[in-house]
């Protein structure tokens, strides 16, 4: 038989190796060791399996970054449900239409407001919330359902090039390779240490921090959010940094980031939005370190990276991960030359299964061959070094978030005495982009 390519069952080796090792600790130092995790986590699969949640079902989850939201995605993964994570931000219409579209068995949310057809279940950001306290009293569930590669984990929601917002289905097998693959290429060590300070509703904070992490068996400082203040004081304690843009313009602006604040430190990766190559300039002067920026999207993960050894160039995401094969295009699809800007294309084992239940724009985003269409502009030089240059999308990136300028237009239209409306993007100091 061949092995069980559930994505948990690859975390659970790593687990089983260092048990009492503290798997997320809060900035005081106190959290749950990797025993105590999977434990945790087993627990929340008992209820989820309690609650009638069964293979393939999406488990919607709107809840504050916390333990316990981890556990709960750990236990999705264990019991073969599918986990969709909605940003904490969304309003009721909008938590409505995704809830409509993925068709959940259950919803985890912080409070429960008005009635819905679809069975709600508490989790705040304490073990006393109705959830996590369950989960802690319930029998451990300790399975790892046995999945295919191709088998869906997560369906993350993304307006991809164009519309509405649509789930992409991220595989085990995507998640894996994708995992495994940045594992490698940064070089972990086993005492690695990550200051996690970014939302877990994303491939930033959820896939690419917390999976090589666990793929690593090293501990995580597991932060509610960004305060440069609080990084630098944890920085000492650290050897890793994984951020948007604006943490690391953030961090800059403070006095106390010293060289010396950030001397215990292996390395700073970047990626979500475009870092500035006077930022990493600034960066490597003020701490000696070369800011390592990195590409990717909800749709493949990663696609490229600047390498760990070897030139990290201010302003270019690097090169293909190992197995990931990448080409620029002109609009009809045939290969530029090496130096001219056209769309990005991708393949590879990270590239994902589909959109949900929407095969025609699956269709429409995918070429011969299954090359997946970005709708990022780049330039590969002659050596397969990426530069993002822009985007054929319409999408503004400010502070590491997502802004559709189509949904402010529609909004501004909607005024009284507004005719028409263009929402564009223009350059800012601390967040990349701000809207005009
Ligand atoms: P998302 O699907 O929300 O992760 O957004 C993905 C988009 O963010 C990509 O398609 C790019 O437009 C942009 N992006 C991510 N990383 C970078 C980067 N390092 N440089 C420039 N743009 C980036």
């Amino acid at each position: 038989m061949t092995e069980n390519q559930n994505l948990y069952a690859r975390f659970d080796q790593s687990f089983a190796k260092v048990p009492d090792t503290p798997a997320l600790v809060d900035a005081g130092g106190s959290g749950p060791t990797f025993s105590e995790l999977s434990r945790l986590s087993a627990g929340f699969a008992r209820v989820l399996s309690d609650e009638g949640v069964a293979i393939d079902d999406r488990v919607v989850v709107q809840v504050e970054k916390s333990v316990g939201a981890v556990a709960l995605y750990l236990a999705c993964l264990r019991i073969g449900a599918i986990y969709v994570p909605l940003n904490t931000a969304y309003t009721a219409a909008e938590v409505d239409y995704f809830l409509g579209d993925a068709d959940p068995s259950v919803f985890v949310c912080s409070a429960i407001e008005g009635d819905s057809p679809i069975k709600r279940l508490v989790l705040g950001n304490t073990p006393e919330s109705p959830l996590w306290s369950a989960a802690l009293k319930a029998e451990p569930l300790d399975i790892i359902v046995r999945r295919d590669s191709q088998d869906i984990a997560a369906l993350l929601y993304t307006s991809g090039t164009t519309g509405r917002s649509k789930g992409a289905m991220l595989s085990h097998g995507n998640l894996f390779s994708n995992a495994q693959s940045l594992h490698k290429l940064w070089g972990f060590v086993p005492d690695d240490v990550l200051i996690h300070a970014l939302p877990i509703f994303h491939v930033h904070g959820l896939f690419v921090a917390l999976h090589t992490m666990f793929l690593n068996g090293s501990t995580t400082i597991f932060l509610p959010g960004f305060s440069a203040e609080v990084v630098i004081e944890l920085m000492p304690r650290a050897t890793m940094l994984m951020g948007v843009p604006t943490f690391y313009t953030r961090l800059l602006k403070e006095s106390a980031f010293t060289f010396k604040v950030a001397s215990n430190m292996r390395l700073f990766i970047s990626g979500s939005a475009p870092l500035l190559a006077e930022t990493h300039v600034e960066f490597e002067s003020r701490t000696g370190h070369k800011i390592l920026e990195r590409y990717g999207m909800t749709e493949a993960g990663m696609i490229t990276s600047n390498p760990l050894d070897g030139d990290r160039i201010a302003g270019t995401v690097g090169f293909p991960l190992p197995g990931v094969e990448l080409r620029v295009c002109g609009d009809d699809d045939n290969v530029v030359a090496a130096g001219e800007p056209g769309v990005v294309q991708i393949r590879g084992p990270n590239v994902f299964e589909g959109y949900w239940r929407n095969p025609e724009k699956t269709a429409e985003e995918f070429r011969a061959g299954r090359w997946f269409v970005t709708g990022d502009i780049g330039i590969s030089d002659v050596e397969g070094r990426l530069t993002i240059v822009g985007r054929a999308k319409d999408l503004i990136i400010s502070g590491g978030f997502n802004i559709y300028p189509k949904e402010i237009e529609e909004v501004i239209d909607a005024l009284p005495d507004v005719d028409e409306s263009a929402v564009i993007g223009i350059p800012h100091p601390d967040l990349g982009e701000a809207v005009v």
